[in-house]
């Protein structure tokens, strides 16, 4: 019998956040995958598990897929973990996957935090139609080619950001989209959490100000939805 992939979400930053079907799915896999075993170490000391991981990460995830492959067709189960919400979701967890489902692994969900999601719902903007944008390309005339692509795009858009980014994307979208309403999410769940919401010039304006640090969700209104 073939192993089981496990795609095991973990928390964005609160340890309560955690599942209690994640806790249990980590305790009875053969192994953890994980992108950063010290942190997910840490992760499994606090629940009180002690499991063999090995390293699978964006740089090593060509040499990686195939040993792990070949464990699971073996019968072992495998649970993937990545530094912090769910695997795929801007992180390498798809290139496992994809191989998985050629080899007909079976690759299980194990739901739980993200990061886009919890910015989305407490942002104020439309929730019932929205794109995950995930990180816009570092290089500015690729950004700026990107925004326009999303200029008509009706739907609430979501984008991952790094603090020192974040001014020049949101100069930005002032440019490409014009002064639409938004909101910057940053340290969600954690102890600094905060949310502005405003105009994306008010949000430009309050970076100035006030430069935000730590990991940053930025959801951006669609077009035609403004008042
Ligand atoms: N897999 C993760 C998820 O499910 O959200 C995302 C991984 S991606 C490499 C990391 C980015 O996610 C950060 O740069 C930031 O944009 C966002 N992020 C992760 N944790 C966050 C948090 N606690 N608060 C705000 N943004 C966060």
């Amino acid at each position: 019998m073939k192993g089981r992939l496990f795609i095991v979400s973990t928390p964005i930053g609160n340890l309560e956040d955690i599942t209690l079907r994640a806790k249990r799915v980590l305790g009875e896999v053969d192994l953890v995958a994980a992108e950063d075993t010290r942190r997910t170490g840490r992760l499994l000391a606090h629940l009180g598990l002690r499991k063999p991981m090995v390293s699978y990460h964006d740089f090593n995830k060509e040499k990686r897929t195939p040993e792990l492959i070949s464990r699971l067709l073996r019968g072992e189960d495998v649970a993937l973990v990545s530094d912090a919400g769910t695997p795929g979701i801007s992180d390498p967890a798809y290139y496992l996957v994809v191989r998985a489902v050629e080899e007909g692994i079976e690759v299980v969900p194990v739901p739980g935090p993200t990061a886009f999601v919890a910015a989305l719902v407490v942002s104020g903007l439309p929730t019932d139609r929205f794109t995950f944008e995930g990180f816009l390309p570092h290089r500015a005339s690729r950004r700026r080619k990107r925004l326009e692509e999303l200029k008509g795009e009706t739907r609430t858009m979501i984008f991952y950001e790094s603090p020192h980014r974040i001014s020049e994307t949101l100069k930005d979208i002032l440019e490409v989209l014009g002064d639409r309403r938004a909101s910057l999410s940053r340290e969600l769940t954690k102890k600094h959490e905060e949310t502005r919401r405003g105009r994306i010039g008010e949000l430009l304006e309050s970076c100035r100000l006030r430069p935000p640090k730590g990991e940053l969700v930025l959801v951006v209104e669609g077009a035609g939805k403004g008042d």
